[in-house]
């Protein structure tokens, strides 16, 4: 760190900048493994080491304070690296989700105007193919996993791990203002433009802090903790793995990088790693525990929170029979993203885990330094149990969307966070989302929650899958239609009215109301999904959006 003199008697302003978070872990536990696939391990001394010959690879190539420097990799200890030596040099990291379309990724290359991007080959092709129309990239630099050598490319800087080799391992890092920005990234609505959201060294830190606390502090279920092996199942580029890397590396655990995402070598590293901790949204656990050959897997020290989406109690069912010890959280893009974790109450830790399931699916309680509150449509708080919108505010919310002020008025309106996401505090002072608002069901003026359809239909037998939607309908203005992945040994063993005949039962039940229970029902083969394994509403509902004829 550079050096700025103090007078006598001037106390130091301690800055919560990034690099704070790298020093305990080389302290407590230097020699602790990263490890990339069956490619690469080494230890935080090495991290340490590759995180200050990065920064000389990136100065070598002129990229300067203030600049934006592009990540486009699968979850990798290169990204761990990019997460700490770019915002340390007081650039700022961008994190690509490189299943957006080729537009959407040149518009937000040049809407955040960054200079140099990191391309791990297999997207080489992709940026080829848009480069001429990138304003500011000037370099870029590749990411390779194997020896194989690549074809003449004119336009690629240089290959990381030669350039890594050649640079020297010391690097002087500024001594940053920690509201500097650290990271940004885009995220996708329903219509419009990519939305940019931007976070700054003391947010991602307070952020660290926040997790370490909901995750590690309480004598809770699902604990991250300093003997952890942790791998992250969510893609680095979104909400950056939900923070988590960082407070692993705060916390020296040993980290399991498993590259792209193939069912086969996540459940070797798994196994072969001994991973402990991981996180993901639904479907990626939803495949794992459906995976080929999971039987002969002992997952009984595996934790795993879900997050991104409900979690289906059928789901979580199934994960805990298989020993998983898995419990859903809740955040989003613009909040960095810890908002809630759906730990459980003293009272409720010693009751059958069966009992257990509707609490660990629940959306949780705020997290430390969370307030969440729910407002009606004039924005003032209503009751314990009403449904409204959830509005939030933490020291690590982002402060807009990047260059849009009219977005960050709708995002921010006096002075909270609104999520867009309707839910409502239930009688254990647990936040329940019932949807994201463009999601709800309008039938007859009533509200129906797409995300209580579907807890319900994926808890009948023969259901892999499902997904809830209003489609239009000339006399309710929208029905509810269920569009249904049937498992695979059931696809000729049930058929819609017994579909009808579950769902009519959960309402005799009293767990939707009457006319929450859907009269149309579609099989399909594959539910579309987003870029980042999220069921995909917005694709189904253009797929209906003519009325769909009643099949009861
Ligand atoms: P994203 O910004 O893509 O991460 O999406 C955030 C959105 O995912 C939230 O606004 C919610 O609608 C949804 N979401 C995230 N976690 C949960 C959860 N535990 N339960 C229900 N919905 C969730």
């Amino acid at each position: 760190m550079e050096n700025k003199t103090y007078e006598p008697g001037q106390a130091y302003e301690y800055q919560l900048t990034l690099d704070k978070l790298l020093k305990a872990a080389l302290v407590y536990n230097p020699n602790q493994e990263i490890v990339y696939r069956d490619i690469i391990r080494y230890t935080y001394k090495d991290l340490m080491r590759r995180i200050h010959k990065l920064a000389n690879v990136l100065k070598g190539i002129g990229v300067k304070q203030g600049d934006t420097v592009a990540m486009f990799d699968y979850d990798s200890h290169r990204y761990l690296e990019c997460f700490f030596a770019v915002p340390m040099m007081g650039a700022v990291l961008q994190t690509m989700n490189f299943r957006l379309s080729p537009e959407q990724i040149v518009y937000t290359l040049n809407h955040s105007g960054a200079t140099t991007i990191l391309v791990h080959s297999d997207m080489l092709p992709l940026i080829n193919s848009i480069r001429d129309k990138l304003h500011d990239v000037c370099h870029s630099i590749v990411l390779v996993d194997d020896v194989k050598p690549l074809a003449d490319d004119i336009s690629i800087t240089g290959e990381y791990e030669a350039m890594i080799r050649a640079a020297d391992d010391r690097y002087n890092f500024p001594e940053l203002d920690e509201n500097a920005k650290a990271t940004t990234f885009y995220t996708t609505g329903t219509t419009g433009l990519p939305k940019g959201v931007y976070f700054s060294h003391r947010q991602l830190v307070l952020h660290t802090f926040g997790l370490m606390a909901m995750l590690g502090a309480y004598d809770n279920i699902g604990r991250f903790q300093s003997g952890d092996v942790y791998m992250p199942l969510t893609p680095m580029f979104h909400v950056h793995a939900w923070g988590i890397p960082y407070l692993a590396t705060l916390l020296g655990v040993k980290q399991v990088y498993p590259g792209k995402y193939e069912p086969a070598m996540l459940l070797k590293l798994i196994v072969k790693e001994k991973v402990t901790f991981s996180h993901c949204v639904p479907t990626i656990i939803q495949m794992l525990v459906t995976a080929p050959g999971i039987e002969s897997v002992d997952l009984s020290h595996w934790k795993v929170v879900i997050g991104g989406a409900m979690l289906p109690e059928d789901l979580c069912k199934h994960a805990l029979d298989k020993g998983i010890d898995i419990y859903s959280a809740y955040g989003m893009s613009e909040t960095c993203p810890l908002l809630t974790a759906a730990l459980l109450k003293p009272t409720l830790l010693s009751i059958p885990k069966d009992q257990q399931v509707a609490f660990r699916c629940k959306t949780g309680l705020p997290a430390v330094l969370v307030d969440v509150q729910v407002v009606d449509a004039h924005n003032n708080p209503v009751e314990q149990g009403i449904t409204g919108e959830v509005v939030v505010r933490s020291p690590w919310l982002t402060k807009g969307y990047y260059k849009d002020e009219d977005k960050t008025k709708e995002l921010w309106k006096n002075g909270w966070l609104h999520t867009g996401d309707v839910g409502f505090i239930d009688e254990y002072n647990y936040l329940k989302i019932t949807d994201r608002i463009k999601d709800v069901i309008k039938t007859g003026g009533e509200w129906v929650s797409s995300l209580d359809l579907e807890n319900i239909m994926s808890q009948h037998p023969a259901v892999f899958e499902c997904a809830a939607v209003g489609v239009p309908d000339p006399r309710w203005g929208e029905r509810p239609l269920l569009v249904i992945k049937l498992k695979d040994d059931c696809k000729n063993t049930v058929d819609d009215k017994q579909l009808h005949a579950f769902m009519l039962q959960a309402a005799k039940d009293g767990k939707i109301p009457k006319y929450g229970v859907p009269d149309k029902f579609e099989f399909v083969d594959t539910i579309p999904k987003t870029s980042v394994g999220k069921i995909d509403k917005k694709e189904i509902r253009k797929k209906y959006s003519q009325p769909v004829v009643a099949t009861i």
